[in-house]
């Protein structure tokens, strides 16, 4: 066999990366992990963590408010940017460090610096300009913001990449798309006080989910005073002077805007990184196009995580990331089970929803039961807020089998992931019912939809 200086190169140490390293190591395995920018990736540095940091600072807006309900006065309300983003850095400098130490102490060797392949078995160390070789070889690059460059001006706009870092917080959002990270970022700025716009191309926001959701989240955006925008895109984007920009949007309308906000999607992170020159496939969106074992067209060079565009998101990256060490370094052929991963969006308030969406599920069988629910929650009773909570659960008429379920309300995220263990397990809508109610809860109307929805006429 080759003598090769590692037995197992991660590029990479996001989530994917780093469990799969880490793993592989403890299973005995001699590891390099290379890193270009902050070790642990996306959802550590500029990703999840710091996003529900800024999605709790939000949050905080709309309690001063709801306080008053209950007998609390608070007149002399001040928020600093500022103080937020640096308690920020500090907290995920913390979690930058605990994912180095993790590695070293697995025994995994870690290298600053972009690394790019020069043949199946070699890494380029771009930084050190040294050649180092693996065995096996991991990409996991992960994925990056993708803006609109066709759009005159686009480059006036920001993406997530640099929300974490703004020097103040701005006056005016503009924030263009209608997924996740533009829903979140949306509600964050309206949360700290800011004026938001939303400009999206298509009629419903968050269109990948259930309906309900979508129109849910979008009314209680629109409740919220953000606006927006459907059917438009932005055309050109003017610099006026100063912060200021004005943006041109397809419908005619023209925004001005201190802050501009790019949420249009992300691109696979492959480029320049040698893949196809040595035969590595990828896909037309440019991932690494893998087997059922992250394994690519070149047999010992495997991916995983956002790099393949399967399910971008990082508990699935960790558990590919996982499944690879355990195959390939404990002699355990393990692949990812995809289906009923529970999602969430961190928008205000939240969505958690897991399983089939109802337009899903009545494509795939024949007999859907639909039960919902949507009501005022209890504490907004005295708080005067007109927030509403969404519950619905996608039922198989034939088998009773609870196929998906879906929230928005407060708490969604943390109920889904409990709810998701029932629908996984494959509990059947008397299993709910069976249930006894814990009161009073939000939660409980999860186990008291009695009625089957019939839609109006
Ligand atoms: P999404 O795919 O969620 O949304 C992209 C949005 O941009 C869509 O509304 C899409 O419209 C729109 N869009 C795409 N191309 C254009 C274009 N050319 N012009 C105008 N609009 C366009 O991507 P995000 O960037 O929000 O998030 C990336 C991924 O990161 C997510 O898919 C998710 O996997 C992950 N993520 C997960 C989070 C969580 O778990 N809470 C939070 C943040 C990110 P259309 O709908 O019409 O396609």
């Amino acid at each position: 066999m080759a003598d090769f200086d590692f037995d197992l190169f991660t590029i990479g140490a996001g989530s994917g990366g780093v469990r799969a390293s880490r793993l592989a190591a403890q299973y005995g395995a001699r590891v390099g992990v290379a890193e270009e920018y902050r070790v642990g990736g996306t959802c550590v540095i500029r990703g999840c963590v710091p996003k529900k940091f800024l999605v709790y600072a939000s949050e905080y807006g709309h309690s001063f408010q709801d306080a008053r309900g209950y007998g609390w006065t608070a007149d002399k309300i001040d928020f600093s940017w500022r103080k937020l983003i640096e308690n920020k850095d500090n907290e995920i400098d913390r979690l930058n460090g605990i994912y180095i130490r993790n590695l070293k102490n697995a025994g995994a060797e870690i290298f600053q610096t972009r690394a790019i392949l020069k043949d199946r078995n070699t890494v380029h160390l771009v930084d050190e300009n040294r050649d180092v070789t693996a065995e096996k070889i991991l990409i996991a690059t992960g994925g990056a913001p993708w803006t609109d460059e066709s759009v005159p001006g686009h480059d006036l706009g920001i993406t997530s990449n640099e929300a974490f870092h703004l020097e103040k917080l701005p006056r005016h959002v503009v924030v263009a798309g209608g997924g996740y990270i533009a829903i979140e970022f949306a509600c964050i700025f309206r949360g700290l006080g800011c004026d938001v716009c939303l400009v999206y191309r298509g009629e419903d926001i968050l269109r990948y989910f259930d309906t309900d959701i979508s129109v849910q989240v979008h009314s209680e955006m629109k409740r919220q005073g953000i606006r927006i925008i459907t059917q438009s895109v932005f055309e050109k984007i003017e610099h006026l002077g100063g912060d200021e920009k004005r943006v041109h949007l397809s419908n005619g309308t023209q925004l001005d805007t201190d802050l501009i906000f790019w949420a249009v999607g992300r691109t696979p992170s492959t480029a320049g990184l040698g893949l196809e020159e040595i035969g590595v496939e990828l896909d037309k969106r440019g991932a690494v196009a893998v087997d059922e074992y992250s394994r690519s067209s070149v047999d010992n060079i495997f991916a995983v995580g956002d790099v393949t565009d399967r399910v971008n998101l990082t508990p699935v990256a960790i558990r590919e990331g996982a499944a690879f060490a355990e195959t390939e370094f404990n002699n355990n052929p393990t692949s990812m089970d995809y289906t009923f991963i529970p999602k969430a969006v961190f928008s205000q308030p939240p969505v958690g929803t897991v399983g089939y969406a109802e337009h899903e599920a009545r494509k795939k069988f024949k007999n859907v039961d639909v039960y919902k629910t949507n009501f005022r929650a209890m504490k907004n009773m005295l708080t005067g807020s007109e927030e509403r909570v969404l519950m619905k659960l996608v039922v198989d008429g034939d088998t009773d089998r609870v196929l998906g379920c879906h929230i928005v309300g407060a708490d969604a995220p943390e109920m889904i992931q409990c709810i998701a263990i029932a629908v996984k397990a494959g509990c059947t809508k008397k299993h709910f019912d069976e249930t006894v109610a814990l009161h009073p809860t939000i939660a409980e109307e999860l186990v008291t939809m009695r009625e089957k929805y019939v839609p109006p006429m």
